[in-house]
């Protein structure tokens, strides 16, 4: 889905003042938003994974927002009660943040320890372990560091120029579709690591230097702030795994953490999450494994009918570019996510 359809999209359900007319229907019983990267804007020309990231002002402008609307900031401990009990007298909004990335310590969690928001932070256990392979930093790192790329299709070598900003544009979803259609998770890492190494980035440099490591995990998770929940070990797309992977993958990243932080997580989000990427078996297994809440990256808000399916919650994803108070408007009114279940396809990342 093009950033400028959906822009258009919410720009006429508010001009339509739809939103308003929706909100007591659609609105729900209160919000997950799930946020990427947060920090300061970069002027670079070549930016592919822009739409993930916001900034540290636009994060406080909409906790402002949020409360000026009257929602609850609440934890995911205080959510879940509020689920099960279904005391719904006012509306919440819990604050998570996929992957444990750095920018999360270093410009989230200011903006909110300021302003005495909870938040929950989703870390995958290979990543504070510096093996995590975050292949589509790695592919922006590969376009914009060179003017030319090498790939091997069919055990050809073929080369492509991207030496002007378009060029790596167009480069860059090409290869980003490329690798998204191997087969196995296994053949797409292969590919990623090749094309990494062969063109001088360092993987396991840029998944330091882009996560946290578990010294700064367990300074965030003793903040009675903070909830450190679940999110795998190897950030795998669960819906290609076999079950015995799925399984363990879920287990195993919440016995790591209750290793490493001394408290075993009540929650768990997928990987990815979307649509295609998550489904009924990982909800069950999920459930059967004692998850109080997992999340996905479906969009939508939370409903009371969701307390019967605590481990298949949908979130909002806040995305860079769409976060005018307008945007947030409409995206809360819950009416855009009901036109998003229409088009069952349409995956925030
Ligand atoms: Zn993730």
């Amino acid at each position: 889905m093009r950033p400028a359809v959906i822009r258009s999209g919410l720009e006429c359900l508010y001009a339509g003042g739809i939103h308003l007319l929706a909100r007591p229907f659609f609105a729900g019983v209160g919000v997950i938003l799930q946020f990427r990267h947060v920090r300061p804007m970069r002027w670079t020309d070549f930016q592919p994974n822009r739409h993930l990231e916001i900034s540290p002002v636009v994060l406080d402008r909409i906790v402002r927002r949020l409360r000026r609307w009257n929602y609850d900031l609440v934890s995911l401990d205080e959510m879940q009660r509020r689920l099960v009990e279904r005391d719904f007298s006012r509306r919440f909004a819990v604050f998570t943040f996929d992957d444990g990335y750095r920018d999360t310590l270093e410009w989230a969690f200011p903006v909110l320890e300021k302003q005495g928001v909870p938040l929950a932070i989703y870390v995958p256990t290979s990543f504070p372990d510096g093996l995590g392979r975050l292949w589509w930093l790695a592919l922006e790192k590969v376009v914009a560091g060179n003017s030319s790329v090498g790939i091997v299709v069919d055990g050809d070598n073929r080369r492509f120029e991207c030496a002007t900003p378009s060029e790596k544009y167009e480069l860059y979803a090409a290869l980003y579709d490329w690798i998204l259609h191997h087969k196995t998770e296994a053949e797409m890492l292969e590919k990623v690591t090749d094309l990494a190494v062969r063109h001088g980035v360092d993987l396991k440099g840029l998944c330091a230097s882009t996560c946290l490591g578990w010294r700064e995990i367990a300074e965030l998770a003793a903040d009675p702030l903070v909830t450190i929940g679940a999110h795998t070990v190897n950030h795998p797309f669960l819906s290609i795994a076999g079950e015995t992977t799925v399984r363990s993958e879920l287990a195993m990243g919440r016995t790591v953490l209750e290793t490493a932080l001394g408290v075993r997580p009540r929650h768990l989000a997928y990987p990815y999450g979307g649509r295609t990427q998550v489904g009924t078996r990982e909800f069950d297994i999920a459930r059967d494994l004692g998850f109080a809440t997992a999340v996905t990256a479906r969009q939508g808000v939370v409903k009371a009918a969701d307390a019967e399916r605590l481990t298949a919650l949908p979130r909002l994803t806040v995305l860079g570019g769409f976060t005018a108070r307008r945007h947030l408007r409409v995206l809360t009114s819950g009416v855009a996510s009901v036109l998003w279940e229409r088009f069952p396809r349409i995956d925030a990342t």
